[in-house]
């Protein structure tokens, strides 16, 4: 039988069909590719023993050798355990079993020297390992120990089947040096050369059997690198296809509706960020491509604006445009505002939210699609298949976090020219992700705030403050001022987190009785009506606190709040905590924001809120962020399935992300077409690649 990358996991020797179904459902593990791909997580440095005394931590693996001094069977019963004492010239330390203790007990035998590894517990003074792996010590076998040792992720299932890390490793043993197979280049010849990357069979060799660390290091270099260059030429490739292949609309004047708003009712001067931006904008609609273009700019930067300009560009030239915005509160919101920038003009801007009434839903439908509504703004609702433009030219998001990449391009297949899309969000993303994730958008950055805000003080208080932060409350409410206070609420449904926000409200209420005081409530189990209601007196000014969960996180505009009390923030996330902060601040008067948190911080904790006093800058933020989580965990792009990293690291390797994506620009500048004999297997590679990206395109 001929093997090959693809070659079904079951037909390699000591796997068989049933661990194969099992390899499959554990890990993933289909084809050979797969198992070579499954790269260790760990090693045991077997290149030394380590002294005994020399143990110092209980962090990490060790091998260590010595002799059986003691043995003892202690307990009875299911605490029944076997304690060992090892020893060697510097000192001794225990071992222990709690399964297979018979067993144990007969295979150790005193005069015999052991190899020991496993990881240790610091026990009573003393350091234990609990089932370490053990092997008689034989002089002349050097080869095998002086090697690192490589650890596998396994799963219980799969040991029990005897798929332990061991069994791993002899497999792709198998696969390298006695099937011999061989891994071809896949990178460009020059590419290797000029970074001076191990061969790509040398690398993945010696990422699964190192000779020495400088080895290992080499290979690991190599994997990464491989992994995100072709990240790089993916994203960067549909970039540049997308821009030669997709024609746009053309808008090819400024009329009178965009020249009319901009000399008659804009209430302020742009700011010099947002000139810029509607700039880029402009010249991107112009050309006939179509634009796809992602809008950062910290909460309170005036992205609206932006967009409004826009939309009003597109009717200048014949087309509608649409704003889609997260939540139903959010687009109520843009409504109104919109609305008012635009009374006096001849624009009409309409509302669709899940909320229409039938018939009022059906007109709406019916003028979308005559070409009588010129503007229309409404949440997820507008991407119904039903919802039919007449010629709709621009799109804007808002919000992209909320949003998965599928609904950009659900936008982008209602016509069959698709329209200019605007992507807007308010977390900024770290410049490696926005290279990473967005490698496939234009950037626009807002990194200005309109003149005369002034910087919301950020404040850390302890519980234990309490009565300190409510005499301040007081204070600004006396001044006129309105305050929120927020309570985490991971899930909605959680019942101990409403708990959190009644015994909250009730102490408030305590603080600032009726009739001196008002106090709304808001939290995701009220009714959309009472929801409203409790809004809408806060925003007239009626009720001075706002006691709320996150549904105000994004958003919501009360310039007169000049205070935001987030009480447990250390349950929050950086970028909520940010978003919460960007609820006041938006007037002219100075903002404060508390940052409410038990006596004890965990280290994630406390670096969180250290952030948050530190600074207001959004950007060093998310960065801060995402040193802190990972991006595993970043909101949407998990589940986007946009990170589908094996080796590489979103933060640690940032300096391979910058390299690796200079080096694809680099040759798609001088090879746009791939054609060049050196860079065939990029060409085919992406040839193979093309199914999956089309159906990106169309879901
Ligand atoms: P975001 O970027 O968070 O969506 P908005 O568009 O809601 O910000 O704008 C925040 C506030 O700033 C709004 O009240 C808006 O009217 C105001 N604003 C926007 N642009 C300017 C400007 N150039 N000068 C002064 N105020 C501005
Ligand atoms: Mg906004």
């Amino acid at each position: 039988m001929q093997f090959s990358y693809d070659t079904k996991i079951e037909y390699l020797k000591g796997v068989g069909p049933a661990r194969a179904t099992l390899l499959q459902r554990e890990l993933g593990i289909f084809t050979f590719w797969d198992l070579l791909s499954h790269y260790p997580f760990r090693y045991v440095d077997r290149t030394r023993f380590v002294p005994i005394a020399e143990i110092r931590d209980t962090s990490n693996y060790l091998v260590t050798k010595g002799y059986i001094k003691k043995v003892e069977l202690l307990g009875t019963g299911r605490t029944q355990r076997l304690a060992a004492v090892l020893g060697d010239s510097s000192g001794s330390m225990d071992l222990v079993w709690f399964q297979g203790v018979r067993w144990v007990k007969d295979y150790l035998k005193p005069d015999v020297e052991y190899v020991v590894m496993g990881k240790p517990n610091y026990f009573n003074g003393r350091y234990t390992i609990a089932h370490p792996e053990m092997e008689v010590f034989k002089a002349e076998d050097k080869e095998l120990i002086q090697t690192f040792m490589p650890v596998y992720s396994t799963t219980e299932k799969l040991k029990a089947q005897g798929i332990s890390t061991k069994a791993i490793s002899k497999l792709i043993f198998t696969m390298l040096f006695d099937l011999e197979m061989q891994l071809k280049e896949t990178l460009p010849k020059n590419v290797v050369d000029d970074n001076r990357l191990m061969s790509r069979h040398d690398a993945i060799c010696s990422i699964h059997f190192p000779k020495t660390s400088g080895d290992l290091q080499r290979a690991v270099y190599r994997l990464k690198f491989e992994e995100l260059f072709f990240m790089q030429l993916d994203y960067q490739y549909v970039k540049k296809e997308r821009k030669e292949n997709n024609s746009g609309f053309v808008f090819a004047t400024i009329g009178e509706c965009f020249n009319g708003f901009y000399s008659n009712y804009l209430p302020f001067s742009l700011t010099n960020a947002q000139k810029r931006v509607v700039r880029e904008i402009r010249n991107d609609v112009r050309t006939g491509k179509q634009m796809n273009r992602l809008l950062q700019g910290d909460v309170g930067s005036g992205k609206t604006l932006v967009a409004l300009l826009c939309m009003l560009m597109a009717k200048d030239n014949g087309y509608q445009a649409c704003l889609m915005a997260p939540t139903e509160i959010l687009a109520t919101q843009h409504f109104a505002g919109i609305s008012r920038y635009l009374e006096h003009m001849e624009v009409k801007v309409a509302l669709l939210t899940g909320s229409n009434k039938a018939t009022e839903k059906r007109k709406l439908k019916e003028s979308l699609k005559n070409g009588d509504i010129d503007i229309l703004i409404g949440t997820h609702a507008l991407i119904e298949d039903d919802v039919m433009f007449k010629n709709l030219g621009f799109v804007v998001i808002d919000e992209q976090h909320r949003f998965g990449v599928e609904q950009r391009y659900k936008m982008w297949t209602k016509n069959s020219t698709p329209p200019h899309i605007l992507v807007m969000t308010a977390t900024p993303i770290p410049r490696t992700l926005a290279m990473t994730f967005y490698g496939d958008l234009d950037c626009s950055v807002i990194d200005e705030l309109p003149p005369g805000r002034k910087p919301v003080k950020t404040m850390h208080q302890y519980d234990s403050a309490r009565l300190k932060v409510f005499d301040f409350m007081e204070n600004q409410i006396a001044q006129g001022r309105q305050v929120y206070v927020v309570y985490p609420l991971i899930k909605e449904s959680e019942k101990l987190d409403l708990k959190d926000l009644m015994d909250g409200y009730e102490s408030v209420s305590r603080r600032f009785p009726l009739p001196k005081y008002q106090i709304s409530i808001v939290h995701g189990q009220m009714k959309p009506a009472d929801k409203d209601y409790e809004m809408d007196r806060f925003k007239k000014g009626i009720t001075n606190i706002m006691v709320s969960t996150t549904v105000i996180e994004v958003g919501v505009d009360v310039p007169n709040a000049t205070v935001m009390v987030i009480e447990n923030s250390e349950r929050f996330g950086l970028s909520q905590l940010h978003q919460l902060r960007g609820r006041v601040g938006r007037g002219g008067e100075q903002s404060y924001c508390i940052l409410m948190t038990a006596d004890k911080l965990s280290y994630d904790g406390r670096e969180r809120i250290a952030t948050m006093v530190r600074t207001n800058d959004g950007f060093e933020i998310s960065e801060a962020d995402l040193k802190l989580r990972g991006p595993g965990d970043l909101q949407g792009l998990q589940q986007s399935g946009v990170v589908h990293l094996k080796i590489a690291d979103i933060v640690q390797d940032e300096s391979i992300i910058r390299l690796t994506r200079n080096t694809v620009m680099d040759i798609l500048q001088k090879d746009p077409l791939l054609e060049t004999d050196i860079n065939t297997c990029l060409k085919n590679y992406l040839k193979d690649k093309k199914l999956q990206i089309n159906w990106g395109k169309i879901s």
